[in-house]
């Protein structure tokens, strides 16, 4: 080979082998210089991720982690930004849903959220949906996913599975019939299972409405009836009541019914079927099972009874129990409405008689009552007639029957009448130790007796008078002052009889309406002055003159018959001692123990002034 050949050849090489290594430092420059091009995007992508989301750089550390697992597609822009958002340090933040808001749009799309897509979301997120589904919303936008291409990331997304996000709209409704009335959202769980079951028709918005009110939130805040209303009309129809609408709801709510009634009035108004059904919603329906709900005008009389003579409103329990046993006949209307009246609030909250008299007229006719029977009450009531015993005493009157019936309470015109019945009488008291006796063994038999009281014995035991009365007794008229009739005047007859009649309607507010002449004796002139039937007697225990218990016993039960009047004296100790003997005989016997009036009544006998009377059997 020629020297100069080798030379050329050695060139050759020398510009090959350069060649060669310039190619391989082009190509081994060219590779890693796209390697890094493409890291840069990436990284960046992730630090201002950080940095939008958790307001700080990202560490070496999470620039790996992320940087491998979004390279490897491990995870994706979504999920990226999801665990960040969902992490504990982004929650130290204490950020507002609104900035929260702005930065999701920040950290998907780079910008802010404009004002509408900002005023939608937060009505949204406000109203009880979740991040997700925005998030959601968002990822598939075009936008989103141009936006992920420059970062060359993988966009993703995430499921939608809650029932609030798959229903949004349903959310927002759930969630402001729950923050108007109870001022706050349901939480995400029941939100949830409302949601599904309103979708599924499962239930309708009353069901919830109710749900909603029974709460203790609800019950805790303790809202006038008014507010009550207010909330309800702008939870159910979205508008404010009327004054008319408020006037007519107010007074539903004081008929003391419950929610479930006045929610079922409201779910009848075409308007509130309209509104919701043509939102596809349905509206469902109430079920009223309480006592209370179901009658509603009882319940509003019952309830006014207790609110005016009570002192206080009617608890659901004393509504529900109270009108479900008069229904089912367990308890008559008059017991039930007296019981109420014992109440301790009851006294204090109608101090004066004359008050109470005209409070049981109001709630009982809606009149006031006639002149001379209020002033009779109110005399009774000042001197120790029980407000019980003239409660009584008014609910005798026919109309009260009417009214009850009116009210759909099962009235019974028809009297039951006792098959034996017999009265039991006293002249010549009151006189305490012995009247007392007597009323104390009639009391446990509920036996009413009729006590022919001498006109100025009256007042020095007028205890005697006003237990009486209270217990159910009569107060017949003996005379002013135990004058035998038939040796005076016709005047002086008349005087006797009024003034014992005054003395006692003085006292007790009651009229004596039967008279017994003294010793039994009458003529015509008595007769004429007396203006009382003249009541003698059948069975004669002779009291007065054995003042022997055991004859007075005898005397009476081997005599006593149907219809008989029985003569005894409210002053002897042994009369007493008889008749706690007798009188859980006589009922053993089947007798019921009466008044003169009532015996008339059961009988059918009308009493005439004048005429005497013996016995009265029918
Ligand atoms: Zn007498």
């Amino acid at each position: 080979m020629k020297k100069s050949t080798r030379r050329a050849c050695r060139f050759s090489f020398r510009v090959v082998t350069f060649l060669l290594c310039l190619a391989v430092l082009v190509t081994l420059f060219q590779i890693p210089s796209r390697i890094f091009q493409k890291e840069d995007v990436l990284e960046s992508y992730i630090a201002r991720s950080f940095s939008v989301i958790l307001g700080r750089d990202a560490t070496i550390e999470d620039l790996r982690f992320w940087y491998q697992n979004l390279q490897k597609g491990n995870a994706s822009a979504v999920s990226m930004i999801d665990n960040l958002m969902e992490g504990s340090e982004f929650e130290k933040r204490e950020l507002s849903l609104d900035q929260k808001l702005d930065i999701v749009y920040e950290s998907m799309l780079g910008r802010p959220a404009d004002e509408n897509g900002k005023e939608y979301w937060l009505r949204y997120l406000n109203g009880g949906v979740s991040k997700a589904l925005l998030v959601h919303t968002i990822a598939n936008t075009q936008e989103f996913k141009s936006f992920c291409s420059g970062y060359s990331v993988k966009p993703g997304d995430v499921s939608i599975t809650e029932e609030r996000d798959l229903d949004p709209n349903m959310t927002l409704l759930v969630s402001k019939l729950s923050r108007t009335v109870l001022g706050k959202n349901l939480d995400n769980m029941e939100l949830n299972s409302w949601i599904a079951n309103l979708g599924n028709n499962e239930v309708g918005l009353s069901t919830l409405m109710l749900d909603i009110l029974k709460r203790k939130e609800f019950v805790e805040k303790g809202y006038s009836r008014e507010e009550t209303v207010r909330i309800l009309f702008e939870s159910m129809l979205e508008r404010e009541p009327s004054e008319q609408e408020l006037t007519e709801y107010i007074d539903i709510l004081e008929h003391g019914v419950s929610m479930e009634y006045v929610l079922d009035q409201i779910s009848k108004l075409p308007e509130y079927q309209m509104k919701w059904v043509t939102q596809g919603v349905s509206t469902g329906n109430i079920t009223l099972t309480q006592p209370r709900d179901l009658h509603y005008e009882l319940t509003g009389f019952i309830a006014r009874f207790y609110e005016k003579l009570s002192g206080h409103v009617a608890t659901e329990e004393e509504l529900n129990d109270g009108i479900g046993k008069i229904l089912s006949g367990d308890l008559k209307i008059t017991d039930m409405l007296t019981s109420v009246l014992e109440s301790p609030e009851s006294q204090e909250t109608l101090a004066s008689n004359e008050d109470f008299v005209n409070a049981v007229y109001e709630v009982l006719y809606g009149t006031v009552p006639d002149a001379d029977l209020a002033e009779g009450y109110r005399i009774g009531l000042d001197h120790g007639i029980t407000r019980a015993k003239v409660l009584k005493e008014i609910m005798k009157a026919p109309s009260f029957n009417e009214k009850m019936t009116e009210l759909g309470v099962p009235v019974t015109t028809e009297k039951v009448i006792p098959e034996k019945v017999i009265a039991l009488t006293f002249d010549d008291g009151p006189y305490t130790p012995v009247t007392f006796r007597i009323l104390d063994a009639l009391k446990p038999y509920d036996g009413h007796a009729t006590f022919f009281v001498v006109g100025n014995r009256v007042d020095p035991y007028s205890e005697c008078v006003i237990r009486a009365v209270n217990q159910d007794c009569e107060i017949g008229n003996h005379t002013w002052n135990h004058t035998t009739l038939t040796k005076i005047s016709g005047d002086s007859v008349a005087k006797q009889i009024n003034d014992c009649d005054s003395a006692v309607y003085n006292l007790a507010g009651v009229h004596t309406k039967v008279m017994r002449p003294v010793g039994g004796s009458y003529n015509n002139t008595v007769a004429n002055n007396v203006g009382r039937p003249m009541i003698i007697w059948s069975v004669d225990t002779n009291d007065w003159k054995y003042r022997d218990s055991n004859h007075v016993i005898n005397e009476i039960l081997n005599n006593v018959r149907d219809g008989d009047i029985i003569l005894m004296h409210d002053i002897y100790e042994t009369t007493a001692a008889a008749v706690e003997y007798v009188v859980p005989e006589l009922i053993e016997r089947g007798y019921t123990l009466v008044t003169l009036s009532e015996l008339a009544e059961y009988k059918g006998i009308d009493l005439k002034a004048g005429e005497a009377y013996f016995s009265i059997r029918g």
